[in-house]
């Protein structure tokens, strides 16, 4: 009988300090999820006032300032339960103003070719890609026919601010279309700038002619509509070919070796290009030995 009793009194204590135990963790854990959240509402706030600072401060136009500045101010004002909604619409509201075409009035020219056809890229590959999203590539065709019209006036006229908004729109185009994903033009950049320390769109800019080739045959009937809104004739080929011919016109080297790529390179660009996610989505699929060749003919 005092046996049991000692029994029970042992399995009681010991509930008991696994209890305390546990609740002693819970107020950490606790404790935790509160410092997190002030560091994150710390966070809001400070990004409130940068944007802010930017809505007043005249380097914007007036109507992207209006957008920035309510973001910035319903974001300072949100309750607890609205600031994950007040954070978003701020993220947002700053996406929208740095879509201005004036800020970008300065960039050198080889910047902006440079730049412009990562953008042409990102409509080409994401409109080549396999997965299926009709919207993207309405989205993407545009966009490439939008660059296709400007890239190569904003280039050689830098204050031309139609030519500069009409390229950061096709930017923003690729943006949105490559939800469905690139192709190995990008496994190759990302090499690239991981080798060689290359620029990234430069890096697209010299390969995208050279990966377009290795597709023609996968995806000639798309490579053609292409070829159709850039004005650049009717047939896969002939993409291809005004590719080659728009690297020239805005300064784009023909070839990787302008820029110091060297043959000792190819075996590790090739290392990098094929863990790179982007190829998977590639009209062709691109093997080692493909990628080899690709950057071999690149050279
Ligand atoms: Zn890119």
């Amino acid at each position: 009988m005092t046996a049991t009793l000692i029994w029970i009194l042992v399995v009681l204590a010991a509930i008991g300090l696994y209890l305390s135990w546990t609740a002693g963790r819970l107020d950490r854990l606790h404790a935790r999820i509160d410092a997190a959240r002030a560091a994150l509402d710390a966070q809001l706030l400070r990004r409130a006032s940068v944007a802010q600072e930017l809505a007043t401060s005249q380097v914007l136009d007036p109507a992207a300032s209006i957008v920035l500045y309510e973001a910035a101010h319903a974001a300072r004002q949100a309750e607890e339960e609205q600031r994950e909604v007040a954070e978003s619409d701020l993220s947002q509201a700053l996406r929208a103003v740095f879509a201005d075409p004036e800020l970008t009035l300065d960039l050198p020219p080889n910047v902006t070719a440079a730049t412009g056809m990562d953008a042409l890229t990102h409509n080409v590959e994401s409109y080549l890609s396999p997965a299926y999203h009709p919207l993207c590539d309405g989205i993407a065709l545009e966009g490439a026919r939008i660059a296709a019209h400007s890239l190569e006036r904003a280039v050689r006229a830098p204050k031309d601010i139609a030519a500069r908004s009409d390229m950061m729109m096709s930017s923003m185009m690729g943006a949105i279309a490559f939800q469905k994903d690139l192709g190995a033009v990008h496994s190759c950049a990302h090499a690239l700038g991981t080798v060689n320390d290359m620029h990234h769109g430069l890096a697209n800019g010299i390969m995208i002619d050279h990966v377009m080739r290795f597709n023609l045959d996968a995806a000639e009937k798309k490579l053609a509509e292409l070829a159709r809104v850039c004005g650049a004739g009717s047939t896969a080929q002939s993409f291809v070919d005004w590719l080659t011919g728009l690297k020239a016109r805005i300064g784009i080297p023909a070839k990787l070796g302008e820029r110091g790529v060297k043959k000792e390179h190819i075996a590790k660009l090739v290392e990098i290009a094929v863990a790179d996610t982007c190829h998977q989505t590639n009209p062709r699929p691109v093997s080692a030995a493909d990628f080899e060749r690709i950057f071999g003919a690149a050279i």
